[in-house]
């Protein structure tokens, strides 16, 4: 059974990152906030957590083209840069992820949509199966002028 290597997230079908909510003045905070509140103006001490949007729009991306130090643990050898983006959610916060699997940085945008989703990062030395979380951009990003609901386009996509 895949085992979260963190607790900030949760899995399954709809998974979302858990963040913290100020019970004293609702400032949300990820990752969750344990001591004071990231409100300057708010004394509050206490905080609940929240599954944050599971969605949310790119605010800025890159590749990561020199290996970065451990803990990263590279996924190929020779590494191969991946992609990261920097996610606002409706909350206002900003998430930093690397990008879903099988997507790099020609399938990001400014803007764009994307979806949290939770993949396999590693096995450790116990054969626990380690995951993260990463955006994964939302398909049909084009803009419609119609209001209508448009109908997704399959893309074949065989992951
Ligand atoms: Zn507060």
């Amino acid at each position: 059974m895949a085992t979260p290597a963190v607790d900030w997230f949760t899995t399954g079908p709809e998974p979302a990152l858990v963040g913290s909510t100020c019970t004293h003045c609702g400032t949300h905070a990820f990752p969750p906030e344990t001591t004071f509140c990231k409100n300057p103006a708010c004394s509050g001490e206490e905080f609940a957590a929240t599954e944050l949007s599971r969605r949310g729009r790119v605010w800025s991306y890159t590749d990561a083209q020199y290996q970065p130090p451990p803990p990263y643990i590279p996924r190929t050898d020779p590494y191969e840069p991946f992609a990261l983006a920097a996610v606002e959610l409706d909350e206002g916060l900003v998430v930093l992820g690397q990008v879903a699997d099988g997507y790099g940085v020609a399938d990001l945008k400014v803007g764009a949509e994307v979806e949290l989703v939770v993949e396999p990062l590693y096995v450790d030395e116990d054969g626990e199966e380690r995951t993260v979380w990463r955006w994964k951009p939302v398909q049909s990003v084009e803009p419609h002028s119609s209001v209508e609901p448009v109908e997704t386009i399959e893309t074949g996509e065989s992951k």
